[in-house]
């Protein structure tokens, strides 16, 4: 199997297996209800993972929470902790609930604190980071290949933050020391601070799988400094890192940027709420993970359209269509899956459909069972509930059809629900 490395620029080959693939994919900074955005890197690690264990392997998937960051200092002033600690479960609610299981870990920065702090005093005894003022910063002009991964040269980068305590304008911090207004903080040889998002991420991969491991993943946004940094600190302590850097593209909203900012993003509750689970992950496989992807009501509705077209399979007879090496060869191939959902598209043999719809988390649509009535009923209160606003009662019943193991989703066009048996 080959998948594009950012680092060597280029597609490069997996080892054959069995083997062990772990793969350390960045996940959210934890201070509002996440982004549609955050669910693309989420769906690609849980996908991979599906396919690898499928192909023979031994992957293991971990995805962490940034839940120390300044950005959460300044969404809640003297409640941070609160607010991350409430952000962190609303992103496991909302990505458990795209139906496609869990990574085997997701750690969170505050939990790591004692073996960051390990990692920076090394790179303070290594001479790569020097204290100044009770921060403590990487020296960028230790590291002779430092611009490997985002490929520019020291001289014509963007300094992350100014800062008169920094020897030169590149070099960031690995830890932060206190300043007024923020409500955590943690002891270290340096007094009391935090630690910088980058160092967060390089420790959190170690904790889980040592120095070394296959694939690191994450938005192409996360490419510098982000990773960059992540790769510098790792490398100065003398050994290897990831060996795979895949980055995927970002979502966009009818060709622009997706941001709060904008007033154009959209979140991963929304869309499930209002698209449902389904139509959310039919858009996000659509599209090559390399690639920007637009979601708009356009590509919305293309991908409910598609969901249509394969249940329709299911409506019909079997017929021994298909063939599965032509979906292998696809996924394979940089894990091109809208090539394998247009081989998908071809068949008319249902198992080889639910097969491959199971490793996308997609099992679901062959399922054209009937829910009971009284279920529908439920299913008919909650809707009433949620346009009289009363969201409690609406998730209530919600939960209540859930405990009986049906799901409810809403559908836009024509304004109704569905029921499905949850898998
Ligand atoms: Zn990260």
């Amino acid at each position: 199997m080959k998948l594009y490395n950012t680092l060597s620029r280029r597609l490069e080959e997996l080892p054959t297996p069995p083997g062990q693939i772990r793969m350390y994919f960045c996940g959210p900074t934890v201070y509002q209800r996440a982004h549609i955005g955050n669910a693309r890197p989420f769906a690609l690690g849980m996908w991979l993972r599906a396919w690898l264990r499928h192909r023979g392997y031994d992957p293991t998937l971990v995805h962490n929470i940034t839940d120390i960051n300044d950005k959460i200092y300044d969404a809640a002033p003297g409640a941070s902790a609160e607010l991350a600690e409430r952000a962190a479960q609303w992103y496991l609610e909302d990505t458990r609930d795209l139906g496609l299981g869990m990574p085997d870990a997701l750690p969170k920065a505050t939990e790591a604190v004692i073996s960051i702090v390990a990692f920076i005093e090394k790179l303070v005894d290594g001479g790569n980071a020097y204290e100044a003022g009770g921060d403590v910063y990487f020296s960028v002009s230790t590291d002779p290949g430092y611009g490997r991964l985002s490929r520019q040269k020291v001289e014509s980068m963007e300094p992350e933050e100014e800062s008169t305590l920094k020897r030169a304008p590149q070099d960031f911090a690995l830890w932060k020391a206190t300043k007024p207004g923020e409500d955590t903080s943690w002891d270290s040889p340096w007094g009391k601070g935090r630690p910088g998002w980058h160092i967060e991420c390089s420790v959190m991969a170690e904790d889980a799988f040592g120095p070394v491991f296959e694939i690191h993943g994450g938005g192409l946004d996360l490419v510098f400094p982000h990773h960059e940094n992540e790769l510098a600190q790792s490398l100065a302590l003398g050994h290897d890192f990831a060996r795979i850097w895949m980055h995927n593209g970002l979502l966009t909203r009818s060709g622009e940027k997706m941001s709060k900012s904008l007033g154009n993003d959209m979140t991963i509750r929304g869309v499930i709420d209002e698209w449902g689970r389904e139509v959310a992950l039919m858009l996000l496989l659509s599209g090559q993970w390399r690639k920007p992807l637009d979601f708009n009501q356009a590509t919305l509705e293309q991908a409910r359209a598609q969901l249509e077209t394969f249940r329709n399979v299911f409506r019909s007879p079997s017929e021994p269509v298909g063939d599965w090496v032509d979906f292998e060869s696809a996924l394979d191939d940089d894990f091109n899956t809208p090539e394998a959902l247009a081989v998908m598209h071809r068949w008319r043999d249902h198992e080889l459909l639910r097969r491959a719809l199971g490793i996308f988390g997609l099992e679901s649509i062959a399922d054209l069972e009937q829910a009971p009535a009284e279920l529908a009923e439920l299913a008919g209160m909650r809707r009433d509930a949620r346009d009289a606003k009363d969201f409690a009662e609406a998730d209530r019943l919600r939960d209540e059809i859930a405990a009986a193991g049906w799901e409810v989703r809403d559908v836009a066009e024509p304004p109704g629900f569905q029921l499905v048996r949850r898998p």
